[in-house]
């Protein structure tokens, strides 16, 4: 290929991988293959510079400014680092800044992998959050940094400044949310710093709030200082979170040492880091060494390579889930990664390992997504072996041996047999799960022992339990006391809320996010059996394809008698909407001003009250929101003034939906 068509070929694959990053939060490119690439780039761009473009990826900071947010004009250039990826690429840049300033030293931080932040404050008061965007302008996102606890809202001293540094999401709490995320069946982040910047470019605070997200700042624009040491002292100081594993080297031995210590950290953090900063310690060296367009030349990213091991992939199995999806699983040579040692990672689906060109018998690379999720990268197709498996996706149950189903469009193979036995197992364990029914005392294990002994083939079984206590407290391994328990919990259940009860079901694509929407809006059992498709369909966030579900699962006559049993059983069939349903009124102070055309003040008081919102009479400074009817009085002038938001029926009826 000639320079000129690997140049554009670069450029496109690049700005692809950058939108899906920066501006979709949905990679689809290991960041070291990313990395790569760009590197080349800025190879062939240094030998050909009459090649190189104003438009070329190599000159961008991140990605674009989403319209959604307020566009924001920093003060000064959110600028990025140039990276190294070896200890040759660090001497380089060592012997560099020594040239022009020989007594340098340096200061190394964490890189944490998140997404870079500015936070302003005006006379103590945080005033402004924005993103880096495309390092002139950025995205106001203030009023999601103002729901991260760790960044102050007031600053102890009334001074005007702005600071910088990174927001992040610890481990725990990625590995959380993509469970949740599971459970809704939602799309899952592919690493910690997907999942921050996925939850803190988001509209409603709500959401932002909910994600535990946290913030380390390294960078005061108006520090009055003399080291990069002093100034992390100095934010500290000002009660700002800083990173307490900075460390001053005086030369770069010392570097390399402390990039050492931290990578044998790095696995027992709590947050993810992808490198080391290296800063040149002594402030007013930094204008002497200067800067490019796009990087301080003081300063470097040296980059972890990614954590990745080789190994033997052993056999390619296959789980069946509680819907009937097929799960192929990569059962590999147990190797460590990231701190622990894994054997199994899950291979999506059939299309998943095609795509990779995965084979049992191939060497393959694994690494941990974000550190934590075992994934399997590639196969190295230089170490294929003649003799290695063609992958073939299973026709039948591993489990039942019916024939399997795909759907047109899916990439997801189904078992369709109501009987299957290990579908049946966890579509049990799925019900009782805590996210679900959330019975208590009745673990995974439980409910495997009791399905294989016959207590437990079908839901009402569970609540049938009571009538076998005496076969039941003789099974070796289950005390009285265990049963009571059992007994007790389950018949607590049935006093749970119904979408607890829809989502157990199990129906595909009904995750609990969906469960609750639909109880909201039918209430009962037997109005959620009679809604059609199109009005199903209808309700904002749910789709036609979660729609049809959910209607053709109550068209079923066997479930149908399922829900009958359980009625009789004497589990609860209503929706106690007492529950706060968290929406955009939550926690809301609203004032309405005028007539509303499609309800009566009592009514919209009881539907925002419904969402955990407030609606008071007067506005005043605490007010959020000033509804605004027909024939609006005074309050409307009051609201203005005030700046308060304001918003008319049809937006509010659009809200409360
Ligand atoms: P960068 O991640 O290489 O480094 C600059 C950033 O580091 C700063 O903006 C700041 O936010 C952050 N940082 C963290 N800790 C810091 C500290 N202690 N001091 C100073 N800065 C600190 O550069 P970038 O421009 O943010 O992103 C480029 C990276 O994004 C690439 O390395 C690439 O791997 C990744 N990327 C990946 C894809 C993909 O498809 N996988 C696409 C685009 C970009």
């Amino acid at each position: 290929m000639d320079v000129i068509s690997r140049i554009n070929e670069l450029k496109e694959i690049l700005n692809k991988a950058s939108e899906a990053y920066y501006v979709n939060d949905k990679p689809f490119m290991e960041d070291y293959e990313y990395d790569r690439l760009m590197e080349e780039l800025i190879k062939i761009e240094n030998e050909h510079p009459e090649l190189r473009t104003p438009d070329s990826p190599t000159n961008r900071i991140g990605g674009e400014v989403l319209s959604k947010f307020e566009k924001v004009t920093h003060s000064v250039k959110m600028a990025s680092l140039s990276d190294a990826f070896d200890y040759d690429e660090l001497k380089e840049f060592d012997k560099r800044v020594k040239s022009i300033a020989p007594t340098a030293t340096y200061l190394c931080e964490l890189k944490i992998d998140g997404l870079s932040v500015s936070l302003k404050y005006e006379d103590g008061i945080l005033v402004l959050g924005a993103t880096r965007g495309n390092g002139i302008i950025g995205e106001n996102i203030t009023h999601n940094v103002k729901t991260i606890k760790s960044v102050p809202l007031k600053l102890k001293n009334n001074e005007s400044l702005e600071v910088r540094g990174e927001i992040f999401m610890p481990k725990k709490s990625f590995i959380a949310l993509n469970l949740e995320r599971e459970e809704n069946e939602e799309e899952l982040f592919a690493n910690c710093r997907n999942a921050a910047a996925g939850s803190i470019r988001q509209l409603d605070s709500k959401v932002a709030a909910k994600r535990n997200l946290d913030v380390f700042l390294y960078y005061n624009l108006d520090q009055n200082v003399k080291t990069q040491e002093e100034a992390l002292i100095q934010l500290k100081e000002k009660g700002f979170k800083v990173n307490p594993l900075y460390r001053h080297c005086k030369d770069i031995n010392d570097v390399i040492s402390y990039i050492e210590e931290m990578g044998n950290l790095r696995p027992n953090l709590e947050y993810d880091i992808d490198g080391i900063v290296i800063k040149v310690n002594e402030i007013e060296l930094h204008d002497i060494i200067g800067e490019t367009v796009k990087y301080p030349k003081w300063a470097i990213a040296y980059k972890y390579p990614p954590e990745e091991v080789s190994t033997e992939l052993l056999d390619i199995t296959y789980q069946v889930g509680r819907t009937g999806v097929i799960t192929p699983v990569a059962n590999f040579k147990p190797v460590f990664v990231a701190g622990s040692l894994i054997s199994k990672a899950t291979l999506h689906n059939e299309d998943y390992i095609h795509q990779k060109d995965i084979h049992v018998g191939d060497i393959v690379i694994i690494h941990k997504a974000g550190d934590v999720i075992p994934e399997v990268v590639k196969p190295i197709l230089e170490k294929r072996k003649d003799n290695f498996t063609p992958f073939k996706m299973i026709t039948n149950c591993p489990c039942c041996n019916s024939v399997l189903k795909r759907e047109k469009d899916e990439a997801d193979y189904y078992c369709t047999n109501p009987n299957c036995p290990e579908k049946q197992i966890n579509g049990l364990i799925h019900f009782a799960s805590k996210p679900a029914y959330n019975i208590d005392s009745l673990g995974d294990k439980l409910v495997e022992q009791l399905y294989n002994l016959g207590f437990i083939k079908s839901i009402p079984d569970i609540f049938k339990l009571k009538d076998r206590y005496n076969e039941l407290i003789n099974l070796p391994g289950l005390g009285v006391k265990s049963i009571d328990n059992l007994l007790a919990a389950v018949e607590n259940s049935k006093k749970n809320n119904l979408d607890q009860l829809l989502f157990g079901l199990g129906i595909r694509h009904c995750g609990a996010k969906v469960s609750k929407l639909i109880c909201k809006k039918y209430r009962n059992i037997d109005n959620i059996i009679n809604a059609t498709f199109e009005d199903i369909s209808s309700i904002p966030d749910i789709g036609e394809v979660i729609a049809e579900e959910i209607s053709n699962y109550f068209k079923d006559e066997n479930n149908l008698n399922l829900i009958n049993e359980l009625k009789e059983l004497g589990l609860n069939m209503e929706f106690e909407m007492g529950e706060i349903i968290e929406n955009f009124f939550t926690n809301k102070k609203c004032v309405l001003t005028g007539t509303l055309q499609s309800m009566g003040r009592t009514e919209a008081k009881k539907l925002i009250e419904g969402f955990g919102g407030a609606l008071s009479e007067s506005v005043s400074k605490k007010t959020d929101i000033l509804i605004l009817g027909e024939n609006p009085g005074s309050k409307y002038d009051k609201a203005k003034a005030l700046g308060i938001y304001i918003m008319n029926e049809a937006e509010f009826l659009e809200k409360i939906k």
